[in-house]
């Protein structure tokens, strides 16, 4: 991911006042150089990063004078590293609450953008994305401007198990958007996603139909889909698509692969519209959840605690009746072997597991180093290991595996290892190390008391 660039780079620069011994002017000014340079090169516009610049400054200087006696140089570290921390959380905060679609009712959600920027593709991925967290979600076609825009569709929302509606006779797109609400309607659908037509260029012709769509389907919420590629330009496009269709959220895509996407965030926010997810790639699960302060925090490598409980919350309310059994197992501390394959498999459904992983903050790097594929085959790998034990094993704390000394303290491994490895054509040491990692992550959610016990597990993991 390209951003990864300019987190490095930013990080780069609060290392170096880590390093500092004293934090005089040459330092500060030094630093919100480096900060200033990093940004200007992921294209935010010069204004912005002047004002940012100007107020980590006042900010600072305002805190040293009122503490100058007390403040040792720590503290200066860390008034100078919250303030940059709270400026480049203000830059792509636009101070605006999406709309969150709620259960148990419809929420439809209406696609607009130029042609080209990866609507139809985000269409479906926003289909997943509900759907994997427990609602019913749909997609309806009304893109008949494009020639196989509804075969795209079909394709992508037939892997994608989600279902869909469409035309290939019908040139009206107001009729079709109408007829594909309606119907999925009266079959309770949840979230229902309505692709509109593109343009190759801002014409009125598109936005006259993109309001008749709009009048037609009332939309809980209208999405302007933008490529990141645009860079700080995604401010004049927001702002010519806002005076026609009044969108209440934005998507910027392709922040896999252009230098320029901070400069297209900064400047989307600056149009005061939230951005509700960033498009990561190519494959339907490519697409981030985006809110500005969890967005800097894992920029800066440190963590996502907000998004990861979300995705655990997610997770509770399609299931509620077994997350609260699991976390009366945890409570009491009798997470079996079998819970803890179950919450394995739930990171798995949630997404790739690089994604997953860099919310937790205080995960070594290297954790996070390889492939998605390899970090999904490690965790499969696991499952195979446990699809092997004997449900009596499954149930246990992981004690049938070990013998253990007069003091209780486990002394060796029993056949039992050896049998698990030769079915799951693992070796003996691979069974091991899965035993170990099931026994830490079991004390460790009891310490924790339960609640959101594997979460608060991993955060007591720092
Ligand atoms: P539409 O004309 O706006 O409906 O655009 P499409 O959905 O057809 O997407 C255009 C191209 O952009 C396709 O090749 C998509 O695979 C690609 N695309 C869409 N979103 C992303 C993304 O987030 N990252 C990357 N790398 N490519 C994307």
């Amino acid at each position: 991911m390209v951003l990864a660039d300019l987190g490095r780079k930013l990080n780069a620069a609060l290392s170096s006042l880590n390093r500092a011994p004293v934090v005089d002017d040459k330092v500060l000014d030094a630093l919100l150089k480096e900060v200033c340079a990093a940004l200007l090169e992921t294209d935010v516009n010069v204004k912005l990063v002047q004002q940012l610049r100007s107020k980590v400054k006042t900010k600072v200087k305002a805190t040293f004078e009122s503490t100058a006696d007390k403040a040792k140089e720590t503290n200066r570290k860390q008034v100078v590293q919250k303030a940059i921390f709270d400026e480049l959380v203000n830059l792509v905060d636009p101070g605006v609450e999406p709309y969150k679609p709620k259960k148990g009712h419809f929420n439809v959600i209406m696609a607009v953008g130029l042609q080209g920027n990866g609507k139809t593709t985000t269409c479906t991925k926003l289909a997943v994305h509900y759907q994997k967290r427990g609602f019913k979600s749909c997609i309806v076609c009304a893109d008949t401007f494009r020639a196989g825009a509804f075969d795209q569709t079909r394709q992508s929302a037939t892997k994608a198990k989600v279902a869909y509606f469409g035309s290939y006779t019908e040139t009206d797109p107001v009729a079709i958007a109408a007829q594909g609400v309606a119907k999925f309607k009266k079959e309770k659908f949840e979230v229902i996603i309505v692709d509109t037509s593109g343009r190759h260029k801002q014409e009125g012709e598109l936005f006259e139909e993109m309001v008749q769509i709009g009048n037609a389907v009332k939309p809980d919420m209208t999405v302007l889909i933008l490529d990141a590629s645009i860079g700080q330009a995604a401010e004049a496009q927001s702002r010519a698509f806002k005076e026609s269709a009044d969108f209440g959220a934005i998507i910027v895509t392709k922040m896999d692969g252009h230098a320029k996407g901070g400069g297209a965030i900064s400047a989307v926010a600056a149009t005061q519209t939230p951005i509700i997810f960033l498009g990561t790639g190519e494959h339907l699960t490519d697409l981030d959840r985006f809110s500005p302060q969890p967005f800097i925090s894992k920029l800066l490598g440190l963590g996502d605690v907000q998004g990861l409980m979300e995705h655990m919350q997610d997770l509770a309310t399609q299931n509620p009746d077994r997350q609260k059994e699991m976390a009366k197992k945890l409570e009491e501390g009798k997470l079996s072997i079998r819970d803890w394959r179950e919450q394995i498999q739930n990171v798995m459904n949630l997404g790739p597991i690089s994604k997953i992983a860099s919310m937790i903050p205080g995960l070594p790097q290297e954790l996070l180093q390889g492939s998605d594929e390899d970090g999904a085959a490690r965790m499969r790998r696991m499952i195979y290991i446990t699809d092997s034990m004997t449900s009596a094993e499954l149930d246990s704390d992981g004690s049938p595996f070990m013998e253990f000394g007069k003091d209780g303290k486990p002394v060796a491994l029993t056949w039992r290892v050896t049998r698990v490895a030769r079915g799951s054509g693992t070796s003996v040491r691979e069974v091991e190390e899965v035993l170990c990692q099931y026994r830490v992550m079991a004390s460790m959610a009891k310490q924790a008391g339960g609640k959101n016990g594997w979460l608060q597990a991993m955060q007591k993991m720092q």
